[in-house]
């Protein structure tokens, strides 16, 4: 059976690897599809492809859209799509653009809680200037020993409720699911196990994405916890969804499960490779 991890990150969103090295690292670990899928971002996709074909790595083009959905954040991530798309690539660079403005408003905050410095320090950690994320300032609070970890950092500091927090609004769901489409590719709720939805906002999630053409959902993913495969596994057969997999990987230092450690995905599931040429063993 092949390996696929249709889900990671590099330094061109909030991963700490460059394209490159991810590729080349989920060689190392035994991966037989991949797919490089960056927060709102395109820009890796051409070295990452390139070193895959090198490395004798079947690739998939991927992305990882943020969306506003019932006011909270939801992404969606986009496979075997056309990085090319004009479309796609002007609703990326859109939903890119706010974040600059919401970094520099985060900054403002923890500056309030005593915490100076942190957009200066936060740009330090990015390898891509369109792309500050909470995950560079929370490498800045762990960097100034504010926090032991990243995940302590956001559990105090950048999580809705606490100091550095601000509120954002992202693509929509009819929107970014409509840029994957269009692009030619397939959209994917990525790790629906991580959003705080009550049982009735999650039955409106996974209609309003079917209705907009989404096919597909994240079961094995590193986000998720082994005792939500199971129960996302019973989501993909109620709704019809093809199943997904993917690390979720950000760094060696940082992630739970590596480039290829998941377990497979739970029987009875269609995978979304399942019409894949590429995925023929
Ligand atoms: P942003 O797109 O700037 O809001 O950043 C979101 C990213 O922060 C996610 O893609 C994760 O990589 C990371 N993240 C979100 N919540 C947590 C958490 N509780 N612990 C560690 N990282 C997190
Ligand atoms: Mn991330
Ligand atoms: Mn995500
Ligand atoms: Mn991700």
């Amino acid at each position: 059976m092949l390996n696929f991890d249709l889900h990671c990150h590099s330094n061109i969103s909030d991963g700490m690897l460059t394209p490159a090295l991810v590729a080349t690292r989920a060689k190392a670990n035994g991966v037989d599809v991949w797919a490089l899928t960056d927060h709102d971002e395109v820009g890796g996709i051409a070295v990452a492809r390139a070193t895959a074909e090198e490395l004798g790595l079947r690739y998939v083009t991927g992305v990882e859209i943020s969306v506003t959905w019932a006011g909270q954040t939801v992404h969606i991530v986009g496979l075997r799509i056309d990085e090319t798309n004009a479309a796609l690539v002007q609703g990326l660079a859109d939903t890119r653009n706010g974040r600059e403005r919401r970094a520099r408003d985060m900054a403002a905050q923890l500056e309030k809680v005593g915490i100076v410095g942190a957009f200066e320090g936060a740009l330090r950690h990015v390898g891509n200037p369109d792309l500050i994320s909470r995950t560079h300032f929370a490498r800045y609070l762990v960097e100034q020993g504010v926090c032991a970890d990243t995940k302590t950092v956001f559990a105090n500091y950048l999580i809705e409720g606490k100091p550095g927090y601000v509120t954002h609004r992202w693509a929509s769901l009819e929107q970014a699911v409509g840029w994957i489409l269009g692009a030619g590719g397939i959209a994917v709720i990525a790790h629906p196990g991580r959003y705080k939805f009550s049982l009735v906002e999650f039955g409106a999630l996974f209609d309003c994405f079917r209705d907009y053409g989404g096919t597909a959902i994240e079961v094995v993913t590193g986000s998720h916890f082994p005792n939500q495969y199971e129960e996302y596994a019973r989501v993909a057969r109620h709704y019809g969804f093809l199943a997904s997999c993917g690390s979720d990987f950000h760094g060696p230092s940082e992630s739970r499960i590596d480039l290829g450690g998941l377990p497979p995905l739970p029987p009875g599931l269609k995978p979304v490779w399942h019409d894949w040429d590429m995925a023929a063993a």
